[in-house]
């Protein structure tokens, strides 16, 4: 048997500086690691890993042990822009002094009870973001998936209740992305997510993404819900038109069928706005967060608004850690965060800015770059040779982290704190990169 000896553990890093109040947001970017690169057996730890860990994840070779604002430290001690914040978790950088310092303040008080019992952060969590989605009522979640789960069952009971035995059909999109569970691999338009887990649930079907006719030809009086991202996140960062988002809120109207946007990834100021619904202005009546909801700390939402969010009684879900104090905590201290340092406005701000400069790359490189997708700080970079991998690895091997969508798409996701500085030194990587591949 193999025991974790106390030295195997990597040390705290000083969190004393979190506390001093009077530190300016700059302070949170020191430019040297917490601990040197002998505390960690990066060695070691990789082959644990490959032993011991299911292979579900084809891992990066580097590890980090530190973070600070955009930036990563890894174990050797060398520096990292972080252009993909935990794939769109750490919106408010990584351990922001108040995330980390309420964190912390509430780890030492009550962590978790169940949700046998009352606390009073869940309690205002759900208040504000009730306010700040236009919403009525949340379930809240762990992840993702299951912020999806529990809106594919609310809206199946409810389509139920309103239109018979047969109205529980759920209607997404080609392309998308909804979680790994296996209703939300379902719900999930993409083949490679589903192979292998067969039997899947009944009563899903799928449209091409922006494709407002065979959205008309899906959507029918058995429609409970329609299901749909945004913006594909997974998919690519592919931006619905407004009109298909028009047209799939005048399909459920029509039919008494809920309109359901997964802004998971979209959502938390990400697209410059709280939610990437209030950019295209179309009002969904079921929205589900999670991603940046807690600023890396686990925890997702399932929101409703009006008669719909009454659907769901005792008895009908449930979750023994969601939002529990520790969490609601967490997510109370992002959304303060993002209040008061107006991140979603900065996503506007400077996301422009990163795509002017990268629309500069393609002056440069017209062989190889293609267009900018994308809204705020969700962005991807369309490249028209199938270079993504070499362009991802040459960015890491040069201290930019960003993430590949298969061949033809680096994604691009910096946490909502990063400056026009920091998007410049990343384009100038970038460049680096794209260049190295002709
Ligand atoms: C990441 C993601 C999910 C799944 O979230 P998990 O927390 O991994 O379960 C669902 N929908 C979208 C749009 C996502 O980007």
């Amino acid at each position: 048997m193999r025991t974790a000896a106390q030295t195997d553990l990597i040390p705290m890093p000083d969190l004393s500086r979190v506390s001093d109040d009077s530190a300016p947001p700059d302070e949170a970017q020191p430019t040297a690691p917490a601990f040197p690169s002998t505390d960690v057996d990066e060695a070691r730890a990789r082959d644990w890993d490959a032993s011991h860990v299911m292979k579900t994840y084809a891992r990066q070779n580097v590890t980090f042990v530190r973070g600070s604002g955009p930036r990563l430290w890894d174990a050797g001690g060398r520096e990292y822009l972080d252009f993909l914040a935990g794939i769109a978790v750490c919106g408010v950088g990584h351990c922001h002094p108040r995330l980390v310092a309420a964190i912390q303040e509430q780890a030492a008080r009550l962590m978790h009870v169940s949700n046998l019992f009352l606390t009073e952060g869940q309690a205002r969590l759900a208040n504000r973001l009730t306010a700040l989605s236009d919403m009525d009522r949340v379930f809240f979640t762990n992840s993702g998936a299951e912020a999806n789960e529990a809106a594919l069952k609310l809206a199946r009971k409810r389509g139920r209740q309103v239109g018979g035995e047969n109205k529980v059909g759920i209607v997404s999109a080609l392309g998308s992305f909804h979680g790994r569970t296996i209703a939300t691999i379902t719900a999930t338009g993409q083949p490679k997510y589903q192979k292998d887990f067969a039997p899947l649930p009944g009563g899903f079907s799928y449209v091409p993404f922006n494709d407002e006719d065979a959205l008309r030809q899906a959507v029918n009086h058995d429609t409970a819900a329609v299901l749909l991202e945004p913006i594909l996140g997974e998919g690519g960062i592919r931006p619905a038109t407004p009109s298909f988002l028009q047209t799939a809120r005048e399909l459920c109207d029509r039919h008494g069928a809920l309109l359901i946007f997964d802004e998971v990834q979209t959502g938390m100021g990400r697209t410059g706005d709280m939610w990437a619904w209030q950019r295209y202005n179309v009002r969904p009546d079921v929205l589900t967060s999670a991603k940046g909801l807690g600023g890396g700390f686990p925890i997702g939402a399932c929101l409703a608004r009006g008669t719909c969010a009454e659907t769901l009684v005792p008895g009908d879900h449930g979750s023994t850690f969601a939002a529990n104090p520790l969490a609601a905590a967490a997510a109370n201290a992002v959304l303060d965060i993002l209040e008061d340092e107006k991140l979603a406005q900065n996503a506007q701000t400077v996301g422009a800015h990163l795509t002017s400069r990268l629309d500069d790359l393609r002056a440069r490189f017209p062989q190889t770059v293609g267009g900018v997708r994308g809204l705020g700080l969700m962005l991807g970079l369309e490249l028209l040779r199938p270079v993504a991998k070499q362009v991802l690895t040459h960015c890491l091997q040069n201290g930019l982290i960003v993430n590949a969508v298969g061949d033809d798409t680096i994604r691009l996701l910096p946490p909502l704190v990063i400056t026009r500085q920091d998007a410049d030194a990343a384009v100038a990587i970038l460049g680096k990169a794209i260049a190295a591949t002709a």
